[in-house]
């Protein structure tokens, strides 16, 4: 993969990153429902790690010799992941879900570059995305925990 690609790609995954930020920092002040204090402490962690992401893949792009995405009307048309805002009377669970169809979309867009840097010379880059994807991973596993605990205080 050529240079200009692959931070082109990175630039979408940030992209992604301050949207995924958003949609939680947001989230968690709106939230109301079912185990609202814990979702918006996990909502805030998250936050907090997408904004990591950003920073490691802005990091990169300029390592690389590249310029991170300057201007925000930018991310909606760059990313591969849809911005889901919260509605009212944004119940936990529907904001639950949203999370956790982020998650999964960061999942799928991580795992398809991994595997494009896998088998091109830059494996910095590479172990990066694999960082990256293992905290997705993990925030997924988040939810899907919390997806449970619904199904139990419902049952
Ligand atoms: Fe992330
Ligand atoms: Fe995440």
């Amino acid at each position: 993969m050529e240079k200009t690609k692959i931070i082109e790609l990175l630039n979408k995954r940030m992209a992604e990153e301050w949207l995924a930020h958003y949609q939680y920092w947001i989230g968690a002040y709106v939230a109301q429902g079912q185990l609202r204090p814990d979702i918006a402490d996990e909502m805030n962690a998250h936050a907090a790690e997408e904004r990591e992401h950003a920073d490691k893949l802005a990091t990169r792009i300029i390592e690389l010799g590249g310029v991170p995405v300057l201007d925000p009307k930018q991310w909606f048309s760059i990313a591969n992941a849809a911005y889901i805002a919260p509605i009212s009377p944004f119940n936990t669970i529907k904001l639950v879900d949203d999370s956790d169809k982020g998650e999964l979309q960061a999942i799928a867009n991580y795992t398809a570059l991994a595997k494009a840097l896998d088998k091109s010379d830059d494996q910095v880059t590479y172990l990066l995305i694999m960082e990256i994807l293992s905290d997705e991973q993990r925030h997924h596993n988040d939810w899907v925990m919390y997806k449970k605990d619904f199904d139990l205080i419902k049952s």
